[in-house]
This record gives structure tokens, sequence and C-alpha cells, in this order.
């Protein structure tokens, strides 16, 4: 083989876009050698490999081509100068082609029916392949496309259901889940951690004077109310009528300067209800503050310092803050 056949060389091209090979050089070879010389080794492994209709896949080709496309058959398939140069050419004008092809997607057609008839049959067909090597990626492209955004649309649920497993339902603050890793968290940064726990007064009497219904609609002011005062804090609900406010840093007397603001803003709320206007009462809470400073297993132990200083507050007459 002094001179490289064109005709083989677009169609060892056309093997690799039917294989759905990509046309780097070893698959290339690879091709051509096979296409060339049919009965040489590599020609017989890829007539088995793609024998009734399969596909010659990336790892079979290069199996053939650790095991044949080397040493002498290497020697065979590496071209002389001049073959060098014819290759580089055509490889320049694939470059080309492939370019001006995918620089005007619309007018592409246009263009190929141009170009094959201004560059010769030979070359048009070589035009063509690359049409199809592009479209073969574009199409690639695309179902990349569709996983991505399947992919952000999972993710997206994950993280909404990551989200409902840690907000409270009723008044969409973060549940004690929520509040135990918030707590983990700024542990783990190793700041100093206030916690006040909220308890809504005589809550019971609430429900038993207008009923659940209204007792839920009045857990859920408490709770924007208590959010709205205290923000940027974070407020969560730690069960029933009980409220758990975290704050970084400070001391206990920011603490409870802070809760007492937000029980001063809900007491001086007025309640009514909602179908006769009637006046429900004063609605307040009671809150005992405690301060962390070690590890999370202290944050637990402060949560319950907190417990009974609220109870305190509770003994020396509700609506008011204590701490521990
Ligand atoms: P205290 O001032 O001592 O805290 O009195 P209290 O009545 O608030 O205390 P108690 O613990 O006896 O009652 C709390 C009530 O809160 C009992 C429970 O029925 C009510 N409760 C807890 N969770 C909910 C809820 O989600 N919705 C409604 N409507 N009520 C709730
Ligand atoms: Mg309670
Ligand atoms: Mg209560």
């Amino acid at each position: 083989m002094s001179k490289i056949d064109h005709t083989r060389g677009s169609d060892a091209l056309a093997f690799l876009v039917d294989q759905h090979l990509p046309p780097v050089p070893e698959n290339y070879t690879l091709a051509y050698i096979a296409l060339t010389d049919p009965e040489s080794p590599i020609g017989q492994m890829v007539k088995a490999f793609t024998a009734d209709g399969f596909r010659l896949r990336q790892n079979d080709a290069d199996e053939i081509i650790r095991l044949h496309l080397s040493g002498a058959v290497r020697a065979r398939a590496r071209p002389d100068r001049a073959q060098q140069d014819a290759l580089r050419h055509q490889a320049i004008k694939l470059g080309e082609a492939a370019s001006s092809a995918a620089a005007a997607t619309g007018a592409f057609a246009r263009e190929l029916s141009a170009e094959a008839g201004s560059i010769g049959a030979e070359e048009a067909r070589t035009v063509q392949i690359v049409a199809r090597m592009i479209e073969q990626s574009r199409s690639t492209e695309i179902d990349l496309n569709a996983t991505a955004s399947e992919v952000a649309a999972l993710r997206q649920e994950l993280e909404t259901a990551r989200d409902d497993a840690q907000r409270d339902q009723l008044t969409g603050l973060g549940n004690r889940r929520a509040i135990e890793r918030h707590l983990q968290r700024l542990a783990n940064k190793g700041s100093t951690r206030l916690v006040g726990l909220c308890d809504i007064d005589f809550f019971k009497s609430v429900n038993d004077r207008y009923g659940h219904g209204v007792g839920d609609r009045v857990l859920k002011q408490v709770a924007s109310s208590l959010a709205n005062a205290c923000a940027p804090h974070f407020v969560g609900r730690w069960g029933g009528e009980e409220f758990l406010v975290v704050m970084e840093g400070g001391d206990t007397a920011a603490g409870v300067a802070l809760l007492d603001k937000a029980r001063a803003d809900l007491a001086k709320r007025e309640f009514k209800l909602r179908e006769n206007d009637e006046p429900m009462g004063q609605i307040t809470f009671s809150g005992g503050v405690a301060i962390a400073t070690g590890d999370h297993a202290d944050s637990i132990a402060a949560i319950h310092r907190a417990d009974a200083a609220l109870y305190r507050a509770k003994a020396e007459g509700r609506n008011r803050i204590r701490s521990a």
C-alpha cells in the first residue's frame, strides 16, 4: 500500500459511525485495516465481533488494538510520509467540514449540497459522514440534557422530601428533628448556643373553650409571632404548644432579652374568634433560657436546664422569662 485509498478512508469513517465508535486515530486505523485487509487478524476479529449484526463495542476494539495493533501490524498500519500527509490533509478537511457544519446548523443542508457540488463526490461523501457524526453527537447531547433535567427534578423531589421530614405541618416551623440538626451543626462549629424554651400559658383552656380547630389557629399565630420577633434566629416547634428558640453566640442576658421582647409582642396582640370577632383574651407564653458551650450533649442538657427555668416562670405567675 503505497498510497492512501480515499474511498477506503471514508469507508473506515462510515464504519466508525455505524458502530457508534468515536473517530479517534486507533479506531480509524483499526477500521481502515479491517476494510482494506479483511483476512488479516484484525479484519477477522472485527468480522467475528460484528457478525450477526452485532456492534463492535469500544472494549472489543480496545482489545483488538491491544492484541494486534503493535509490532508488524502497527508498522504496516503506520503510513509512510506521503500517506501521513494525505491522512493529515483528510483530517484537516474533516475538521473544516465539521466546523462549517456546526457553525451553520440552519443552513446546513444547503451548505452540504453546495459543497457536494464543488468538492467532488468523495469529499461530499466525507462531508455527509461528518454530518452523521455531528447528528449523532447532537442526539447524544439531547439525551444528556434530558438526563440532566431528570437528575435535577429528582434532586428537587429529594430536597422537598427532606424538607418535609424536618418541617412541622401545622406551623411550618422546623420540627424537633430540624432543631436537633441545627443544634448539632452549631456544636460541630464549636459555637456557643443559647436555647429558649417557650410554652403557651393555659393553652388547654383555649382548646376546652373554643375547640381544637381554634386551638390550632392560635398555635399557628403564636408560631409566626415568635418567629418574627426572634428573626433571624432559629425557631422550631419542640412539640405540642412548646417552641424552641436557638441563638448562636451571645450570653444568657441577651437570650432572656430576645425572648422577653417576643413575649411582649405576643401579649399585646388581640386574638379574636374568626366567626364572630369575639375577643379571646390575651394569649401569652412563659420561657426558660439556658446556655450550652460544650458538645451536642451539652445542648440537650441546656434544653433540660431551660425547661427547669420555664417551670419557675410558670410557678412565678406565667407570662415571663427566666434563665437557668
Ligand atoms: P400551662 O400554662 O401550665 O402550660 O398550661 P397548659 O394548659 O398550656 O398546659 P398543658 O400541658 O396542660 O396543656 C397543653 C395542651 O396543649 C394540651 C394539648 O391538648 C394541647 N395541644 C398540644 N398540641 C396541640 C395541637 O397541635 N393542637 C391543639 N389544638 N392543641 C394542642
Ligand atoms: Mg406544655
Ligand atoms: Mg402550656
